[in-house]
């Protein structure tokens, strides 16, 4: 679809969507925006200008969703095999699952802010080790023995549809580039992945956010075994980094395009701050393990107990993403008891 003569947005669908199906939620969700069981597509960005290819994302790596990107690319005139540059919002596999197989087709610059660049081993090259110490994080936060094997296991079937590249070009943010007449500009926006950027056009006034901000999805912020410092300040702190740019598109790349920024953020922060008041209340006075108190808390998907192994992950790490960024506006205490980690009011 064009958005603006040479930035086209393309559509990938996840592994359970056929393309046709990706496609039709896709019209619907712009005008009835609800809830889809699982997430149907991810929407890369063709910038195309001046003899420059530039993708921003791509999909995962199943051979209908590098289909969906031949033919999407073909409307717009190119053709996978000519992208100069692979610029990855951020390494989750629905983003940067493919990047392996177009590096191998075009020879593209991949590039990958640093912070992610670091995690790409661990998590895609070499993730049993990933689950082992997953195991040992599980039983940190109070999850009980019975639980921790399967949930250690969650992802580790994704990695079927990963083709995974280390990049050849490490981001930092601030960086400015050139895509024919375009002008971009890379902001660092760490949060819901550590290395997370957004790209800025300040001229046509065109913000690619990735997942960072989503229409009516707010992106999963948690913390894992590889977690470092507080991800949801982290976000919470690159949401107020962007509420000052002038910008009249927002581009996402999942669900649809909206224009309205500055609310879109002022909704997101209020909805966190509501889940921050949700899960202090669940904390127990005497001290509440990360998984004790995602038992009390609500989810909009249903009960903890009821929960896959991964969703009880997810779940438990949005928990503690919360736990801690109420650690770091002191309002919550931590202390290791037997092993395990507790959190208490102050
Ligand atoms: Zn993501
Ligand atoms: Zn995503």
């Amino acid at each position: 679809m064009r958005i603006i003569d040479g930035i086209y947005q393309l559509l990938t669908p996840f592994p359970q969507f056929t393309i046709e199906d990706a496609k039709a939620l896709r019209r619907e969700l712009q005008e009835h925006p609800r809830v889809t069981k699982g997430l149907p597509y991810v929407l890369p960005y063709l910038i195309k200008d001046g003899g420059d290819v530039v993708l921003v994302d791509c999909g995962w790596n199943t051979d209908s969703a590098y289909r969906a990107l031949e033919e999407g690319m073909r409307e717009h005139g190119s053709h996978p095999s000519e992208i100069q540059r692979l610029i990855i919002t951020h390494i989750h596999p629905d983003h940067y699952g493919m990047a392996g197989r177009l590096k191998q087709l075009s020879s593209c610059d991949v590039a990958v802010h640093e912070k992610d660049a670091e995690v790409i081993a661990t998590r895609y090259f070499a993730p049993r080790a990933l689950t082992e110490e997953m195991q040992r994080f599980m039983e940190l936060n109070g999850v009980p023995p019975s639980s921790t094997p399967q949930m250690s296991q969650g992802s580790i079937g994704m990695l079927s549809n990963v083709a995974a590249v280390p990049p050849d070009t490490e981001l930092k943010g601030g960086e400015a580039f050139k895509v024919g007449d375009f002008d971009f500009e890379v902001i660092w926006t760490p949060g819901h992945s550590p290395g997370h950027i957004c790209l800025y056009e300040p001229n046509r006034k065109i913000l690619l956010t990735g997942d960072h901000i989503l229409p009516t999805i707010t992106p999963n912020v948690s913390i894992h075994a590889q977690t470092h410092g507080s991800p949801l300040g982290d976000y919470m702190r690159s949401l107020e980094a962007l509420v000052d740019l002038d910008v009249r598109l927002v581009l996402p790349a999942h669900e649809f395009e909206i224009t309205d920024l500055k609310k879109r953020i002022r909704e997101i922060k209020d909805h966190h701050e509501l889940r921050l008041e949700e899960m202090l209340a669940c904390v127990d006075r005497g001290g509440s393990t990360a998984w004790e108190v995602a038992g009390r808390v609500k989810w909009a998907t249903g009960k903890l107990e009821d929960f896959e192994p991964w969703m009880q992950r997810a779940a438990v790490g949005e928990t503690l993403a919360h736990l801690e960024y109420l650690f770091e506006l002191g309002r919550v205490a931590k202390v290791m008891r037997s092993g395990k980690l507790y959190w208490l009011p102050v």
